[in-house]
């Protein structure tokens, strides 16, 4: 069986693998990238989804080079507006004291593109399409993946294989979960007003909503939904036909961004969280959704993955720099300290956010609406929310 030597192996080509591979590559290191599906050519990327980019995310884009390609498909956040059932109770965010935005929203396919177009200029990157691990193997200084044909052996093992990990399954890394027994849909689609770079989150009885205001297309104002609510309304409302799915919608949205004219993409999603119980294993690191995932709420899974993947970047270059040997124990471990609690902490926040929104009786609803108007009031309490929200602080 032929066998590929490589410091770095990466398994999974999905946002964060394409990322990870393409970041540690203009570090010098060799790196081979597994995906089980055919993601690299990007016509055949189906995830219609689009994604929240925070400001913190965006820097380290810039740092890697990359960012210039992707603003070309980035749509910027210049206000959000968090609306409580109805709109009279709305906190308002906008980020005149800092002179950047809060947020940009760029299609994850085109993200996705981009890594993809880079990662084929660099001479130290093997892309292998339509492969998957079948058995891992481990020695002192090495860690091997088998697969049908061929083996790779390694250094360290980047774990980006989503919240399924095949790899968390093979070495059994316990993880906590919860099932939130929900679904999202996402909905892209034409609509008459023009968004004026305004994303909206509607905390509504049975789960948020949120509008993403998406670049125009041929002049046609373009937007996004995300709505979570029960799994078996979710269910009901992808089987309606389209000009029903408008009706409700356009119910829903409060006429916050006029008429929704054309429904261009509708996908839905379970939603469940998990943290694993540590981020490393032999030679191994978890990174992205493999390691944790959130309830979308606050659009942050990519963004803490990122923030995995640059505090990654760091420690690899202090490796390279020192001559030393990537993914030994401590390497893994310094990985684990600088990563596990922000995302214990985001795990945290994320599900109290939805429990505390989902409450709904008259004692609830009317101590919300108070906090609401406490930090509608406080410029010191929403400058702290939008630090987090943009990953600055
Ligand atoms: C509705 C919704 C909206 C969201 N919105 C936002 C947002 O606005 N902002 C934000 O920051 N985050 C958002 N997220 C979270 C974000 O989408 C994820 O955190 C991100 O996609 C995770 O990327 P990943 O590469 O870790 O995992 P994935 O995208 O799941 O990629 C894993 C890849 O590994 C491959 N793979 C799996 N097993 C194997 C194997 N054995 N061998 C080889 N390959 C394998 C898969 O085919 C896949 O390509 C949202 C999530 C949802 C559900």
């Amino acid at each position: 069986m032929k066998e590929i030597q490589s410091k770095i192996n990466i398994i999974g080509g999905g946002l964060i693998g394409a990322a990870a591979a393409y970041s540690l590559s203009k570090l010098g290191n060799s790196v081979v990238i597994l995906e089980k599906n055919a993601k690299f050519d990007h016509k055949k990327i189906l995830d219609k989804r689009t994604t929240a980019i925070s400001e913190g995310t965006k820097k380290y884009l810039e740092n890697i080079d990359i960012w210039k390609e992707i603003r070309n498909y980035a749509e910027p956040i210049n206000k959000i507006q968090i609306i409580d059932r109805n709109q009279s109770n709305k906190i308002y965010f906008d980020n005149q004291r800092r002179s950047s935005n809060l947020g940009y929203i760029v299609r994850n396919e085109f993200i996705l593109k981009s890594f993809y177009k880079k990662l084929q200029k660099q001479k130290n990157v093997k892309i292998f399409n339509n492969v998957s691990v079948n058995d891992i193997f481990y020695k002192e200084d090495r860690i091997i993946t088998k697969q049908k044909d061929f083996s790779i052996n390694s250094n360290l093992l980047l774990a980006s294989d989503g919240k399924n990990s095949f790899i968390r399954k093979i070495f059994k890394t316990p993880i906590y979960s919860k099932d939130y027994k929900k679904k999202a849909i996402v909905v892209n689609f034409y609509h008459s007003k023009n968004h004026q770079n305004t994303a909206y989150e509607f905390f509504l009885k049975n789960g948020p909503l949120a509008i993403l205001p998406m670049q125009n297309n041929k002049n046609e104002f373009q937007s996004s939904i995300v709505w979570t609510n029960t799994s078996e309304f979710i269910n009901s409302l992808i089987s309606l036909d389209d000009k029903k799915i408008i009706d409700i919608l356009n119910s829903k949205t409060q006429g916050s961004i006029g008429k929704i004219k054309k429904i261009i993409t509708k996908q839905t999603f379970p939603l469940r969280a998990h943290l694993n119980s540590k981020f490393y294993e032999k030679r191994t690191v978890y990174i992205g959704d493999s390691a944790h995932s959130f309830h979308p709420i606050a659009g942050q899974g990519w963004n803490l993955g990122m923030q995995d993947l640059e505090s990654l970047y760091i420690l690899v270059k202090k490796y390279n720099s020192l001559g030393l040997e990537l993914g030994d124990d401590i390497f893994c471990k310094e990985f684990q300290k600088n990563n596990f609690f922000k995302a214990f902490r985001l795990y945290q926040i994320t599900d109290k956010v939805d429990s505390i929104f989902k409450l709904d009786n008259e004692i609830f609803n009317q101590a919300r609406f108070s906090a609401i108007n406490v930090i509608e009031r406080s410029k010191k309490l929403k400058n702290q929310i939008s630090d987090f929200a943009m990953g600055v602080n």
